[in-house]
């Protein structure tokens, strides 16, 4: 799943390439994705263009007139945008992606009048698009926690939420209502930067290791970010841009490999809060 730095990433690629170009057709394929929309979308989106790209946790906002198209990626959504045959991807990873658009995936197909076309591929299906008033997107960005890569992720108000919460590290990570845009990649690694297991009660947490998880939440989350994310594809626009976070993760997916940081244990993985969690024995306490 695509979290806060792969939707980051797309949020900085798209801001460069749809911003002020007017939308001169919308498809919707599968009606579905689109099911919990408030306005229809080629109705509305036609003639029209986007003024902005929000995003708050893994939900994308795009501003177009006083309304905003939320796009959720969920497991497995994929924004591709297609311009002179330069491409754009984003989202989850493209083992398969295939260049000949639109596909048996594509939900939602964005034509721009510049020649751009943007592509909601969701293999699974859980992804969504909505436009909603600017009203119904206050309430629902609301329902989510703090932004961990802005100026109210305080340490204040971090050692707030662990200090009251007995639920495990791993849980509260994930919980999008305390911190949004983390999911199980960054809470793995993240829980490892700062040297904690994954399944420590959060208010057992010292002072000390409150300080090293809030260094290590922000450490972890602007890395990932400068890299463009983890499941980031291979192909670029041509603008040179490049990079993978894949190469500096030191637990997630390495479970029977060699501790990058202790080099004596093995990392190990088990089901935390529902989710496959990785981890050292050694490193973390
Ligand atoms: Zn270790």
């Amino acid at each position: 799943m695509p979290e806060l730095p792969e939707v980051e990433t797309i949020r900085q690629d798209l801001r460069q390439k749809i911003l002020n170009t007017k939308i001169v057709q919308v498809k919707v394929l599968r009606e579905k994705a689109v099911r919990s929309s408030t306005f229809s979308l080629p109705k509305n989106l036609t003639g029209k263009m986007f003024s902005e790209v929000e995003r708050v946790g893994k939900l994308l906002m795009l501003k177009v007139g006083e309304r905003y198209l939320l796009i959720h990626l969920k497991m497995t959504g994929q924004l591709i945008y297609i311009k002179h045959n330069k491409i754009i991807a984003g989202g989850h990873s493209f083992p398969a992606l295939n260049t000949q658009l639109p596909d048996k995936h594509t939900q939602i197909i964005i034509t721009f009048k510049d020649g751009g076309i943007l592509y909601f591929n969701d293999m699974r299906r859980f992804g969504y698009a909505r436009l909603v008033t600017a009203a119904e997107k206050e309430k629902i960005a609301a329902t989510y926690g703090i932004e961990p890569l802005t100026s109210s992720f305080t340490y204040q108000k971090f050692s707030e939420v662990l200090n009251q919460k007995k639920t495990i590290l791993k849980a509260l990570l994930l919980n999008q209502a305390y911190f949004a845009g983390i999911g199980n990649i960054y809470a793995d690694e993240i829980c490892h930067e700062a040297r904690v297991l994954p399944n420590r009660r959060a208010n057992t947490l010292t002072e000390a290791e409150t300080k090293k998880f809030y260094n290590a939440t922000k450490k972890i989350l602007t890395k990932a970010v400068r890299y463009r994310g983890t499941t980031f594809n291979n192909y670029l626009d041509g603008e040179g841009k490049k990079g993978n976070f894949v190469s500096f993760l030191k637990v997630y997916n390495r479970d029977g490999l060699k501790c990058k940081t202790c080099k004596k244990s093995l990392i190990h993985k088990k089901t935390l809060a529902g989710r496959g969690t990785h981890y050292c024995p050694v490193c973390q306490r």
